[in-house]
C-alpha cells in the first residue's frame, strides 16, 4: 500500500483512529523505551520506575524523573504530531490512542487524546488519588524536599503509570471503545510490544476493519495487519497529508 491509496482509505472511513507509541516522538528526540538503543538498554527500568521502587527508594527515583523525564518537558512537537493533528481537524481521524506520555499531540493541537501510560503535566497521590500540577513535584524538589500529599501526606508522584501499576482504567476503557468502533486504524511508531494496547489493533481485526502500520522495526501485527508502511513517522505522515491536501502547521509555535 503507498500513501495515496491509504489516503483514499482515510477519506472512505468515518471512524478512524490513530494509535501511537515512543516511535513517533523519537524524531522530536525523545528516546524509546524500548528499543535496543532505548533509554532502558542495558537497565531494567523496573529498578526505577515502579511503584514498589518510588517507595523503597524515592530519592533515586525523583533523581531520575528531575534528571531524565522532567526535560521531556522541553520537547516540541515534530511534524508527525503536526500531522495527526490536522488529521483530526480535518475529520478524517477521530481520536489519537497514544502509549506516550509527552503531551506532544496536545502540543500539536490534537484535541481527543487518550493516554494509557498516564502524562507529565500532572501529579497524583498512589494513596489518596489527589491530583496536582506536576509544579507541586518540582517545587518540592528544588526546596530539596520529597514532594508530598496536602490531604494524606503520603508521597506523591508524577502521573505516569509506572511498571507495577495498572493502567488508568477510564483511558484503557475510552482506547478500547474507539477501536471497537473504529472502520479503520492507523498505528504510528509503536512496536506493539506491551498490552493492553497490543491488542487493540487485532479488535479492529476482528471486527473486519483494516489496520495499518507506520512503523520502522518488526511488530507481531506485521503478518496480520493489512499493509505495512516501513518509513518515518515525520515523513510519512506529511506526505499523507499533502495527498490529502492538508497542511499542518504548529499550533503553539
Ligand atoms: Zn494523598
Amino acid at each position: 500500500m503507498d500513501l495515496d491509496a491509504l489516503a483514499a482509505l482515510l477519506r472512505r472511513s468515518r471512524r478512524a483512529v490513530v494509535m501511537t507509541g515512543a516511535g513517533i516522538s523519537t524524531e522530536s528526540g525523545l528516546p524509546d523505551f524500548r528499543s535496543p538503543t532505548g533509554l532502558w538498554s542495558g537497565t531494567n527500568p523496573a529498578e526505577i520506575l515502579s511503584l514498589r521502587a518510588f517507595y523503597s527508594d524515592p530519592e533515586r527515583f525523583f533523581r531520575f524523573y528531575r534528571d531524565t523525564l522532567a526535560p521531556w518537558r522541553n520537547a516540541r512537537p515534530n511534524a508527525a504530531h503536526r500531522a495527526l493533528a490536522a488529521l483530526e481537524r480535518a475529520g478524517l481521524i477521530r481520536a489519537v490512542i497514544t502509549q506516550n506520555i509527552d503531551s506532544l499531540h496536545q502540543a500539536a493541537g490534537s484535541q481527543r487524546v487518550i493516554e494509557l501510560h498516564g502524562n507529565l503535566r500532572q501529579a497524583t497521590c498512589p494513596r489518596c488519588g489527589k491530583f496536582y500540577p506536576i509544579v507541586a513535584v518540582d517545587d518540592a524538589l528544588a526546596a530539596g524536599r520529597l514532594p508530598r500529599c496536602a490531604d494524606c501526606s503520603d508521597l506523591i508522584k508524577p502521573d505516569v503509570v509506572l511498571f507495577d501499576e495498572n493502567l488508568p482504567e477510564r483511558a484503557v476503557a475510552d482506547a478500547i471503545a474507539e477501536a471497537d468502533a473504529a472502520d479503520l486504524m492507523l498505528v504510528v511508531g509503536s512496536s506493539l510490544t506491551v498490552g493492553p494496547a497490543n491488542q487493540l489493533p487485532g479488535l479492529v481485526l476482528a471486527n473486519g476493519h483494516p489496520v495499518v502500520l507506520i512503523n520502522l522495526g518488526p511488530t507481531m501485527y506485521d503478518q496480520t495487519a493489512t499493509a505495512v508502511l516501513a518509513a518515518p513517522a515525520g515523513q510519512a505522515l506529511p506526505r499523507l497529508c499533502a495527498v490529502l491536501g492538508l497542511n499542518p502547521r504548529s499550533e503553539l509555535a
